[in-house]
């Protein structure tokens, strides 16, 4: 396999830099952020431009190799590589473009949503994406995207007007509502399936500061914390996000000593419209509640979008789960309480994301992601820097979504999904599942896009 791999012609063609095993950077390169996942690509290509993308397609195809396609590096499952294949590496590819009087920003299909929101913060504005800034603007956009702007901008798919993609014939298209609108629906949740995205091109919104925090709960009121927070944010406006979760408190600043490593329940807050309504709104908010610690205050978008990057580094072993809800019953609400009261190490958690509000304005066949009228995107995390813990982690995980799975509206959010099986991808997509077939027969008949969530042409 490394013999037809390492061909001269190919590399002298690519701008970028191919890597092979014995490469200085090799072992760098192939790492992935879920350290429980290790793959070894037959040849990595860091590609530098949009030829050696199309180049790059054009030989895996022709050679008949396995082509994984990375853009952050964040897939849970490990789909930014592949073992024995070619590793098409858009890391380079991040150049990005804003349109001042609109608001139109154009970033390359490497880009993390630390770049995206760097630039986008300088004039005011940012776009719809997820919690931590160093995920790729490319594997969050293609499953669907949900964060603290979701109730109000809804889903960062929402906020996607144009893409330029590299197809499995090596022709680049535009898709948008006007040209090659099959395609453009399908990238809208249906992840990597359907080429190499080069571009992404957003609306973004007027977002400069914000009002958000934490606040913390003891672990004993963490049932009658989820029946006070789940109709609140069901009924909230749009300015108002909060997700709960379950956690063990990390031993440093800001938090106080006696807090450190104790099991107790949160909400992170993050307030988008007027500071000062914000501000009185989440005082209102803790009067109601009472937590045990508050960290809030006013500050830049982006500071809230690194809040827990260092948190969250590469290479930790990560096993995660998730489900949607419509609504979670009183059992569902058992479950959540009794497997969330023993987050197994510091970095473990369990997230009910609020994916109300905007999400709604479109319908479920509106885009690829189907489940538009679930409230709630669940996401059971085990994490942990020792890989002594791997089991730990991932039998916690596992056992958590298993006794709360059965209360959910079936599937999960793309990106919260391992390698879990056909049944649970057509759970995602629903109704929506024979429409994707049909664009993938039509954009990738031979199935060349398939380290993904894969959608069988
Ligand atoms: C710490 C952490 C926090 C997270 N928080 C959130 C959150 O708040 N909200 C949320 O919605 N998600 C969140 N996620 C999930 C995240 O959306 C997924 O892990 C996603 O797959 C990461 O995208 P990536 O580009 O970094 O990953 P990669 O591993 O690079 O890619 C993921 C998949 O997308 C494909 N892909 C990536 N880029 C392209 C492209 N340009 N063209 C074609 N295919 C491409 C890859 O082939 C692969 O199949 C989080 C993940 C982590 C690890």
């Amino acid at each position: 396999m490394e013999s037809l791999i390492k061909n001269e012609e190919f590399i002298q063609s690519i701008r970028g830099t191919c890597l092979f095993s014995g490469d200085l950077e090799y072992e760098q390169e192939r790492a992935l952020y879920n350290a429980m996942i290790d793959k070894h690509p037959a040849m990595i290509v860091k590609c530098e431009d949009v030829a050696d993308v199309i180049t790059t397609v054009n030989y895996a195809r022709e050679e008949g190799l396995l082509l994984a396609v990375r853009c952050g590096g964040h897939n849970g499952a490990g789909f930014g590589s592949c073992d024995g294949g070619v590793l098409l590496d858009l890391k380079h590819l991040d150049g990005r473009w804003i349109d001042p009087e609109t608001g139109i920003v154009k970033v390359e299909g490497g880009c993390t949503w630390g770049d995206v929101d760097h630039l986008c913060h300088a004039f005011g504005r940012a776009v719809p994406s997820g919690i931590i800034s160093t995920t790729g603007v490319g594997g969050l956009t293609l499953g669907g995207g949900h964060g603290y702007l979701t109730r109000k901008f809804g889903l960062t798919i929402d906020n996607l007007v144009e893409a330029e993609v590299v197809l499995a014939n090596g022709e680049l298209v535009v898709a948008n509502e006007n040209k090659n609108a099959d395609l453009f629906w399908a990238i809208r949740g249906g992840g990597g399936n359907f080429g190499v995205v080069t571009s992404f091109t957003f609306q973004s919104r007027e977002v400069k500061e914000i009002y958000g925090g934490v606040s913390f709960f003891e672990l004993e009121r963490s049932a009658e914390i989820l029946d006070w927070y789940l109709p609140m944010i069901e009924n909230a406006e749009e300015d108002l996000y909060g997700f709960y979760a379950f956690l063990r408190v990390p031993p440093a600043p800001p938090f106080p000593e006696h807090l450190h490593t104790k099991n107790l329940c949160g909400i992170v807050w993050c307030y988008t419209g007027n500071l000062q309504r914000g501000e009185q709104r989440l005082h209102e908010l803790m009067q109601e509640s009472n937590p045990v610690f508050t960290h809030l205050g006013a500050m830049p978008f982006p500071a809230i979008q690194t809040m827990f990057d260092a948190l969250y580094p590469k290479g930790h072993q990560w096993y995660w789960r998730g489900d949607f809800f419509t609504e979670i019953t009183p059992q569902a609400r058992e479950e959540f309480v009794k497997w969330g009261s023993q987050v197994p190490t510091i970095h473990s958690t369990m997230h009910i994301y609020p994916i109300n509000g905007a999400v709604q304005h479109k319908k479920p066949q509106d885009t690829a992601f189907s489940h538009r009228e679930a409230k709630y995107s669940v996401v059971y995390v085990g994490v942990d820097p020792d890989p002594a813990n791997k089991d730990l982690i991932t039998d916690w995980c596992k056992n958590y979504h298993e006794a709360c799975h059965p209360y959910s509206s079936g599937g999960a959010y793309l990106n919260f999904m391992m390698e879990e099986g056909e049944d649970r991808i057509r759970s995602t997509y629903r109704a929506n599942y024979d429409k994707l077939v049909e664009v993938k027969r039509k954009y990738d008949p031979q199935n060349l896009f398939r380290v993904n969530q894969n959608i069988k042409p």
